[in-house]
């Protein structure tokens, strides 16, 4: 039996890819105990339409237009989608009831682990044995030993109801952090404060919501963006948002996908992307491990590659959009972030003569399977296929024969896209 714990977008996703390949499956999970707002770019409300998310994806209907004020710059920037998570969480379930899905509400207490399975206590239930184990419980999920972890950081969501009026959602760096802040047409109001844990000076609990509203107070955006009109039930919320890694995330008959696997930064916007991200190739991670065992190293290492490459591309674009402020460089806030995880480039120059060609895993009819991919500076994992093409055998003749005939066998569409592929990767022809 395979068993998920967490209802989540990685749970939930992992689940319908399970039942897409004929596995019954059970999951288990309680409500999350807070209703935050949360904003998605377009790509994310790709992917779930991708993930077969579709009752989840209609309770994200919320576009706005995002204004952001940085390094003492202002501009609007694009379309974000506000996502009620109580409505999406909701709407979630209602996927997985219509996949199938086995659903037990309650809390997972313990879960213990030997060669043969796990046992897992539920608050209220009766123990469940599973085969195998799907970890989806997001951050609350139980670290694994130290991982990589970011400067350690939190964010301070404040929520309250005040007048009905229009959409909207705005980014604001401060001193020793910053706010994202949103207000829906009903009047649902939020307003999100990340620092960092080590150096805020954050007062006592029983202050903490009055510190955070002097904080709002002082902000000429916020003021702009919630007007005058009174709070009224003003409820507070911390999150820990540090950025995490987990050691290892694929074992023999259990798997880490989503914030448990790797969470990142919220400055990036992009949480509930890369948990799908990590979910959607869990399936066929878990197939393999299930019905290939030989091929359980290949399994693991693609999870494993994959989750750590996704974490540290965020981590790194984040530092960028960390360095783009410049007024506070000596804040221990801005000081911490703008040099982590490293100094290497976000986006590598493409150079078609370092291109390289290795043998490495991939995703093949529900499997993991071994192919030649191109590894390039940008994609170290490789690429296997461009439209529907294998590009490392094109590459390697590329080095020693004219362009005109090896791609001379593919259709018009392919060879577009391929050539388009290829300019990307440096070619001169
Ligand atoms: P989750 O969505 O956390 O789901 C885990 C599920 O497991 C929940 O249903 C929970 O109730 C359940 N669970 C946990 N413990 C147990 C237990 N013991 N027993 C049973 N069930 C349990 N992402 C964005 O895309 N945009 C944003 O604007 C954004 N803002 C964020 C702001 C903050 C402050 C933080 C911390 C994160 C933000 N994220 C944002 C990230 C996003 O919330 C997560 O990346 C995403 O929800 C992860 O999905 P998941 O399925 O892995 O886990």
């Amino acid at each position: 039996m395979i068993v998920i714990l967490g209802a989540g977008p990685a749970g939930a996703a992992v689940a319908l890819g399970l039942r897409r390949l004929g596995y019954p499956v059970t999951l288990v999970s309680e409500w999350r105990r807070f209703a935050a707002l949360e904003g998605v770019s377009v790509r994310v409300l790709e992917a779930l339409r991708g993930a077969g998310l579709h009752q989840a994806l209609a309770e994200a209907a919320l576009p706005s237009q995002r204004q952001v004020s940085w390094n003492g710059q202002q501009h609007a920037q694009n379309i974000e989608f506000l996502l009620d998570r109580p409505g999406f969480d909701r709407g979630l379930r209602e996927d997985l009831r219509l996949a199938g899905v086995e659903v037990f509400e309650g809390r997972v207490l313990t879960v213990q682990t030997d060669a043969t399975g796990h046992r897992i206590e539920i608050e209220g239930r009766e123990t469940l044995v599973a085969d195998f184990l799907v970890e989806a419980r997001g951050r609350q999920a139980p670290a694994l030993g130290k991982g990589l972890r970011g400067p350690e950081t939190v964010s301070l969501l404040n929520r309250w109801q005040a007048m009905p009026g229009s959409t909207a959602s705005a980014v604001e760096s401060l001193e020793d952090g910053w706010a994202w802040m949103a207000r829906r047409a009903d009047g649902q109001c939020y307003w999100q404060w990340t620092v960092d844990v080590a150096s805020a000076g954050l007062p006592g609990k029983a202050q903490l919501l009055d510190y955070c509203r002097q904080r709002r107070q002082g902000s000429a955006m916020a003021q702009a963006f919630f007007g005058a009109t009174p709070e009224i039930d003003v409820q507070l919320h911390a999150r820990s948002s540090t950025a995490i890694l987990c050691p290892q995330v694929c074992g023999q008959h259990w798997i880490r996908v989503g914030d448990a696997a790797m969470a990142v930064d919220p400055l990036s916007g992009n949480g509930i992307f890369q948990s799908l991200s990590s979910a959607l190739q869990a399936p066929a991670v878990i197939n393999t491990l299930l019905r290939k065992p030989e091929r359980t190293a290949l399994a693991q290492r693609f999870h494993q590659q994959r989750v750590e490459q996704l974490f540290l591309r965020f981590a790194r674009i984040g530092r960028d959009f960390y360095a783009d402020e410049q007024r506070w460089l000596d804040q221990p806030f801005w000081q911490a972030r703008r040099c982590w995880p490293d100094a290497e480039v976000a986006h590598a120059e493409a150079d078609f003569a370092a291109l390289k060609i290795e043998r490495a895993p991939v995703l093949r009819d529900g499997f993991v399977d071994e192919a030649e991919v191109v590894i390039t500076a940008d994609q170290p994992l490789g690429i296997w296929h461009v439209q529907g093409v294998e590009v490392a055998p094109l590459v390697r003749r590329l080095r020693t024969e004219p362009a005109e005939r090896v791609l001379a066998g593919l259709t018009v569409e392919q060879g577009r896209m391929v050539r388009s592929w290829l300019l990307g990767q440096g070619f001169k022809p």
